[in-house]
């Protein structure tokens, strides 16, 4: 007999590349829970800035990611986050953040304040995990690794189109710049540089539509996830 177990699924890649539409599309399939790991260095570097804390400042900025009280629930199709129950969905997607996260999570200590609430957020299994290293560092002994990329011109294009909905309208060049920068940053930092897991399945989301992508991987967990009873 066989019987489906809840499994832990990791999700990363650059930015535009089609994560946050991945996972929760393939949360929703899979009936599993969301974790955005990049809403988390998102938060971080909000607090920071309402705080007055340099971005650049690794103690105070681990501070904050020690004490950060993040919660995150389904609102219809939105993943809300909350930070100490003010509700900051909108405010940690602004651009300024964007760098802001890029920034604060170059620091060793601020990963490692993150390391354990990433783990605690995901107990029990049954979650779709998105971000950078979530395959690597965060949970290496996930049962269903993805890296998902796409080229960086369709990945600026998708992002100016998902600010301009959301009524941010941004420079398709200053966003090109800016994506090229966070690339930049985020593949060559010391700490936990973005790298596929050696066992991650490599997805190029460039050419295929946002359904054949979750099919895919939708048919990965699966057979990954039978269990012999
Ligand atoms: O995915 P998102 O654009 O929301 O992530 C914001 C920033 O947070 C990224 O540019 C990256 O620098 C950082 N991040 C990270 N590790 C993760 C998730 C996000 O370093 N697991």
């Amino acid at each position: 007999m066989s019987a489906n177990k809840k499994i832990v699924v990791t999700i990363d890649g650059p930015a535009g590349a089609g994560k946050s539409s991945v996972a929760k599309l393939l949360a929703r399939r899979l009936d599993y829970r969301l974790l955005d790991t990049g809403a988390i260095y998102r938060s971080v570097a909000l607090t920071a800035q309402r705080r007055g804390v340099a971005w650049s400042d690794p103690a105070a900025t681990a501070q904050i990611a020690r004490e950060l009280d993040i919660q995150f629930h389904f609102v219809g199709e939105r993943n809300h986050v909350s930070l100490g129950g003010d509700d900051v969905t909108d405010a940690i997607r602004a651009p300024d953040i964007s760098q802001g996260a890029s920034q604060v999570s170059a620091h060793p200590e601020v990963r490692a304040a993150l390391l354990d609430l990433q783990r605690r957020l995901a107990a029990g299994g049954g979650v779709v995990v998105e971000g950078r290293d979530t395959g690597t560092i965060v949970f290496p002994a996930a049962e269903a690794k993805f890296f998902l990329t796409a080229s960086v011109e369709e990945r600026a294009r998708r992002r100016v189109a998902e600010l301009t909905a959301a009524g941010r309208p941004v420079d398709a060049e200053v966003t090109l710049r800016e994506i090229r920068e966070r690339d930049e940053r985020d593949a060559s930092r010391d700490v936990a540089p973005m790298v596929p897991a050696a066992d991650a399945v490599l997805i190029d989301s460039s050419t295929q539509t946002l359904e054949q992508v979750v099919d895919s991987l939708a048919a990965t967990v699966l057979a990954r996830s039978v269990e012999r009873i």
